[in-house]
């Protein structure tokens, strides 16, 4: 499948298009529609669950997407989150420099500087692929996004670059609220702003964005997760220094010189993608970063990448970064709040891990690999947990006794499942309707259902999506039947 094909299904079937869509769009915004919005909605829970709930000392705060400008020039934010800007001089068509210079085939450092990018173009000899004019000087653009506070307009802010901040804003009342124990994580799904010089590929580069993101604050001299359950595992990285490819369990790893409590952490994302979110193993890797590609503040940093048909290869949905105490310390110095923590006569700066997926390129993703469409069927073969509707209740024929035991049957689920409601249309378009959202269940009323002479009476048919093997049903189990074939999430 190609962007063009997977938009296309997207708009057809209500998950997500380009916002202001009757206006023309504008670039690297999207709404999701009403299947989007529940795929997504279902994601979050599932991240949620996965990996704060299960979790004693991991817990869901929230915050807000405007920020007084003081912790974002602490962070660092102000002066570094930028992008190489380089415009043609003859057409004024802006660049990302990185963009655009791996669009005509030169590989660039995510950390390369301006004067390297023009030492790249000059050597290159590059030129404005629309108009082939002369390119001019690359410059850094800071991506975060100002707003003017106040009546006067004169309180300088910016729309948050990242969820991440609000945690280490709140890491002081938390830590102390929670009885001041490490380690203590702090999860937040919202929204952050980044205006991206050129935005591209669906939801891949977006300028609005939802990340779910879990930030530790550990005792780095303390932090020993217990590995039972994953000493088998193997997992894809490909290591900085190798380049290569390889399936490690976690002891090797450990081995290689990765600190335990990283490496668990990859076990758990590992587990999320493979069992919970069931993408291929040959699809799912850690891509460690290093050298120049690496953000001067992380210790270890991988990407956690997913291969994306529609973006052509492997890309990033996530990340799992190891902070040191770079975090703590810079708004320690910004807002004179020490933010040390004590284990026994020991006081110091709590270190940070933090697990970050991109929830609109996972939904993307998931899109990506589970839809598939052939002449017979058009399906999304979700896991039955993710997928935006549990059943679908279908009355076979146009028939007052019918519908209404239809309707009474949806409030029953509807208290439970996300239930969907369709009577228009032949039975088969139907099914395929639900296919194409990917809705495990399809329920079927028929005269048997509402025929007390019937050997069928009371039951109802279940259409299986994968499968598409039907059996009759009790109304009285349907209950029990989805919850035990639905709501498996784990081993
Ligand atoms: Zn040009």
């Amino acid at each position: 499948m190609n962007i063009e094909d997977l938009l296309g299904y997207a708009r057809r079937t209500g998950m997500f298009w380009p916002a202001a869509e009757i206006y023309g769009g504008s670039a690297g915004l999207f709404d999701y529609g009403h299947i989007g919005a529940m795929l997504k909605r279902r994601f979050e829970n599932i991240w949620l669950s996965y990996f704060v709930e299960r979790n004693q000392n991991y817990f869901l705060i929230d915050g807000t997407t405007l920020f007084p400008e003081k912790p974002l020039i602490a962070s660092g934010h102000a002066e570094r989150f930028n992008d190489i800007l380089i415009a043609c001089k003859k057409c004024k068509t802006y660049y990302r420099a990185d963009v655009l210079l791996s669009d005509l085939g030169v590989q660039l450092n995510e950390g390369a500087t301006p004067s390297e990018v023009d030492a790249a173009v000059t050597k290159n000899s590059l030129k404005c692929p629309k108009c082939g004019g002369p390119l001019g000087e690359a410059k850094p653009f800071n991506m975060m996004i100002d707003v003017a506070l106040g009546p006067d307009r004169s309180d300088h802010g910016y729309l948050r670059p990242e969820t991440a901040q609000s945690a280490y804003l709140n890491f002081y009342r938390e830590y102390n609220l929670l009885r001041q124990k490490l380690p203590l994580g702090l999860a937040i799904i919202g929204r952050a702003y980044r205006n991206e010089i050129s935005p591209r590929q669906g939801l891949y580069r977006l300028r609005e964005l939802i990340q779910a993101e879990l930030q530790i604050f550990f005792d780095d001299q303390s932090f020993l997760p217990d590995f039972s359950g994953f000493s088998e595992t193997r997992i894809n990285v490909v290591p900085y220094v190798t380049g290569k490819l390889e399936a490690l369990t976690p002891n090797e790893l450990i081995s290689k010189g990765y600190p335990a409590f990283y490496v668990y952490h990859m076990a758990i994302i590992d587990r999320f993608y493979r069992k919970i979110l069931g993408v291929p193993d040959s699809k799912f890797r850690f891509l460690e970063k290093g050298g120049e590609d690496k953000a001067f503040y992380n210790r270890i940093h991988m990407d956690i990448e997913i291969e994306v048909e529609s973006w052509g290869g492997f890309k990033e949905v996530g990340g799992l970064h190891y902070r040191g105490d770079y975090d703590l310390t810079s708004h320690t110095k910004g807002s004179n709040k020490s933010m040390a923590a004590k284990s026994g006569d020991r006081e110091f700066i709590p270190h940070v891990l933090e697990l970050s997926f991109g929830v609109d390129r996972n939904i993307w993703a998931q899109v990506d690999l589970f839809y598939r469409s052939s002449d017979n069927r058009q399906l999304l073969s979700l896991k039955p947990y993710l997928a935006p509707y549990s059943a679908a209740i279908l009355p076979l024929q146009n028939d007052d006794a019918i519908n209404a035991k239809a309707k009474e049957t949806f409030v029953q689920l509807a208290r439970k499942f996300r239930v969907f409601f369709d009577s228009s249309g032949s039975i088969g378009k139907r099914y395929a309707r639900m296919d194409e959202i990917g809705t495990p269940y399809c329920i079927t009323i028929d005269y048997d259902t509402i025929d007390s002479k019937s050997s069928n009476f009371g039951s109802v048919t279940v259409r299986s999506r994968d499968s598409r093997e039907q059996i009759r049903v009790n109304i009285s189990e349907l209950e029990n039947y989805l919850t035990s074939s639905i709501n498996v999430m784990l081993e």
